[in-house]
């Protein structure tokens, strides 16, 4: 595991690999057959994206100034090829296929959410265009971001549905790139935990501004539609109830903690990135609605200033988050304030205490 700035982490995966050694171990051969190809496949486009980190491509110039929505979405066609055929760019006509259409949506839904909540132009901040691939593998039971683009595989059918269904996963691997671009947080332990729990806020943020939903009326799942009516379970994650997203024979129960006190200690998934952020991520559901409308306006915004504070280390772990998290509120919204106070709260709530 790559520690270094200098060296960014491979890359970012929806499907942890502890769901999919869960089907290796109790699926059908079929559904087994399908885990092990997607394991494969990540491995090597994770040798690949750390050998492409050796050697960087330069990124393609920003245009910079007023807010430029550039998207392209490709299809792989079930083959391994990034990027592929381009199937769809910028201001055209939905096509007939609709996993490209569902992308498009999705990285036009992200770019909206930052540019008209949070004046962000983009995951860098400066017109990066936003690429997409469709189709990527045969039964490709994952979806992530490179580093550069996104890739989705359309699912084994079995367990999951196509990635491009869940515009929250659209939102959480976006989210990856602009926690890239602003800190580089460390991809394993407690650091870990907080880059995948920022990725769930804003992905959960981009459906909810979507969906125009207040803080009370969002699922606060992750990835709902993704599982097939053959699993037993609503979504990925739950960020209103850690641990409680699923509970299925193959995939075997939802193991995030919701509360400090249910820390789990494991070298399995880089530290259990995708298990404690747990943690944090029902800080943020209670701050939003404590706080209450729509929780892009005030615990979005503490939580997108928290992620561009100076303070924000790429080593930074729960507590000392916490505490930017409090100190964000009351620069927004002023010392003793009410939104200071909740989120001070929240944090309190899942075992973690910082002063005001
Ligand atoms: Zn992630």
């Amino acid at each position: 595991m790559c520690m270094s700035r200098s060296c960014p982490p491979s890359i970012f995966c929806i499907i942890p690999p502890y769901m999919l050694r869960g089907i290796v171990e109790h699926g059908s051969a079929q559904q087994r057959t399908a885990a092990i190809e997607t394991i494969l496949a990540d491995q090597t486009l994770r040798q690949m994206r750390t050998e492409a980190a050796a050697h960087p491509v330069p990124p393609a110039p920003a245009l910079g100034g007023e807010a430029e929505k550039r998207r392209s979405v490709y299809s792989a066609n079930n083959q391994q090829t990034l990027p592929g055929v381009l199937a769809r760019e910028e201001g055209s006509e939905p096509v007939s296929d609709v996993s490209v259409n569902e992308a498009y949506d999705g990285l036009g839904a992200t770019y909206d959410l930052f540019w008209d909540q949070f004046s962000r132009n983009s995951i860098d901040d400066e017109g990066q265009p936003l690429s997409a691939t469709v189709h990527f593998g045969r039964g490709y039971n994952n979806a992530f971001w490179n580093g550069e683009q996104m890739v989705f595989g359309d699912g084994d059918g079995k367990i999951f549905n196509r990635f491009t269904i869940a515009i929250d996963v659209i939102g959480h691997e976006l989210a990856h790139g602009v926690t890239q671009d602003e800190v580089g947080l460390r991809y394993s332990l407690q650091p870990g935990a907080l880059n995948e729990s920022l990725s769930d806020v804003f992905g959960s943020l981009v459906k909810q501004y979507h969906l125009g939903q207040t803080a009370e009326q969002a699922d606060w799942l992750i990835g709902a539609g993704l599982f097939t009516d053959q699993v037993q379970g609503a979504a990925l994650r739950s960020m209103k109830a850690p641990g409680t997203a699923y509970d299925d024979p193959v995939l075997g129960k939802d193991p995030q903690p919701a509360h400090m006190d249910n820390f789990v200690r494991t070298f399995e998934d880089n530290g259990g990135v995708h298990i404690n952020s747990g943690i944090p991520n029902r800080a943020f559901y209670l701050a939003a609605v404590a706080l209450g409308g729509n929780a892009w306006e005030k615990a979005g915004h503490i939580w997108y200033e928290t992620l561009r504070d100076s303070q924000l280390r790429a080593n930074t772990g729960f507590l000392r988050f916490a505490g930017l998290t409090v100190r964000n509120a009351r620069r927004l919204f002023g010392q003793g304030s009410d939104e200071q106070r909740a989120v001070a709260s929240a944090w309190a709530q899942v075992g973690l205490r910082v002063a005001l």
